[in-house]
């Protein structure tokens, strides 16, 4: 469906033609024209659905027909589960506000960084995102007020209830007025997902997206038999013999991804690592070098294993299987994004292959495991 019948701003319009989005996704089709008329909703969609877009872009159209209020109080907040995500939200955000008639403002606010510059950028923020200790911290130090908000939305929910914010997120909840447009988005319904939807939120729409059977099908997937001993030399094999642009590798410790970053770089094949163990400002700096195209291997844990935008990323590798199948299929969907195909590779140690055969069972999708030994690795 074109963009052009949802009634967007006419800046976002061009926008849209410049980046080259021609039709709204199914899940901009649905939740657009809700969130325009004020209505809750509750999109169930996973990342590379584009969500993003489709809160976005309502949301900056009716921040422009409320003539983005002056009294420098925020009117949208995002809250979401970690830093790096904030951070992509808020450049979505900046990137469809040029040309708004109406200037919009927007900040993202996470912890693990110094406070005060925070405290100095809210002035005059209209769309704060923010992970929620950080903004609780805000709060209470009266840096900024939540009592003019419009409308509300959470990303990632059902992560933001995995990771233990639930107590974070009942207080800030009280912080806000009663009467607000509340937005979740969500990967998965889970219990915890469905107990705060009913306190959250009014008669929503519900908008659904199939987990995207066209993604995971643009994604050739192999894995290859290795004991763990063998896994740094078919690291390595892999990296050289093919010409990928870049490479994003999954370890599932902080250990591990330090350790096969390290050796990688031992072995003249420059690699970053990016962890929760990772000062932010190291973090932001690989994630904006990787996402520029300015680093070709990037290992990281979980963390970044949802919800990260990395256009055209040719390749992901699970040097380590992750612990459940759907960390697998968020891990994977990193690349073939956006319609664009990719390649994930799965390293299977003879104790992880019950496991794989699990992941392939509940992805519904079998997975052609290849033997390391019949590769000739010199
Ligand atoms: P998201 O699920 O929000 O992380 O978005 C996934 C990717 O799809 C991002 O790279 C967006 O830039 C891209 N995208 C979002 N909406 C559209 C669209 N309507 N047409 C083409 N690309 C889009």
């Amino acid at each position: 469906m074109s963009f052009k019948t949802y009634g967007l701003a006419p800046s976002l319009l061009n926008a849209l033609t410049n980046l080259g989005y021609s039709n709204a996704y199914p899940i901009q089709h649905e939740v657009i024209p809700a969130i325009l008329q004020g209505r809750d909703v509750l999109g169930i969609a996973q990342t590379g659905s584009g969500k993003t877009a489709g809160y976005v872009l309502p949301i900056l159209t009716n921040l422009q027909r409320r003539m983005v209020s002056k009294n420098r109080h925020v009117e949208v907040l995002v809250l979401v589960p970690t830093r790096e995500l904030a951070v992509q939200v808020r450049d979505v955000f900046q990137l469809f506000s040029v040309g708004l008639p109406d200037r919009v403002r927007s900040l993202a606010v996470f912890g693990g960084v110094a406070i005060n510059p925070q405290m100095i950028a809210l002035q005059g923020v209209n769309v704060l995102v923010a992970t929620p200790g950080r903004l609780i911290e805000l709060v209470e130090s009266n840096a900024v007020s939540l009592g003019s908000l419009q409308t509300l939305v959470l990303d990632e929910a059902d992560k933001m209830m995995n990771v233990g914010f639930k107590d974070e997120m009942d207080r800030i909840l009280q912080w806000l007025p009663a009467r607000r447009q509340n937005l979740l988005f969500s990967a998965t319904i889970s219990d915890d997902l469905s107990a705060l939807n009913r306190v959250l939120l009014h008669d929503p729409v519900v908008a659904k997206t199939e987990p995207e059977p066209e993604t995971i099908e643009l994604i050739t997937q192999t894995g290859y038999f290795v004991p763990e001993e063998k896994k740094g030399p078919l690291l390595r094999y892999l990296l050289k013999t093919n010409d990928y642009a870049q490479v994003l590798i999954f370890t599932s410790s902080v250990y591990k991804a330090d350790n096969v970053a390290d050796k990688l770089r031992k072995n003249g094949i420059y690699a970053e690592a990016i962890h929760g163990k990772k000062s932010q400002g190291a973090r932001t700096e690989s994630m904006i070098k990787f996402k520029a195209g300015n680093l070709r291997v990037l290992v990281a844990t979980d963390l970044i294993s949802r919800g990260i935008d990395v256009k055209d990323l040719p390749c992901v590798i699970n040097y380590e299987l992750p612990r459940s199948p759907k960390d697998y299929i968020h891990r994977i969907g990193r690349t073939g994004r956006a319609e664009t195909p990719g390649e994930a590779i799965s390293f299977v140690t003879p104790e992880d292959e019950h496991h794989f055969w699990i992941i392939q069972k509940k992805m519904g999708k079998r997975v052609e495991v290849l033997n390391f030994d019949e590769l000739n690795l010199k």
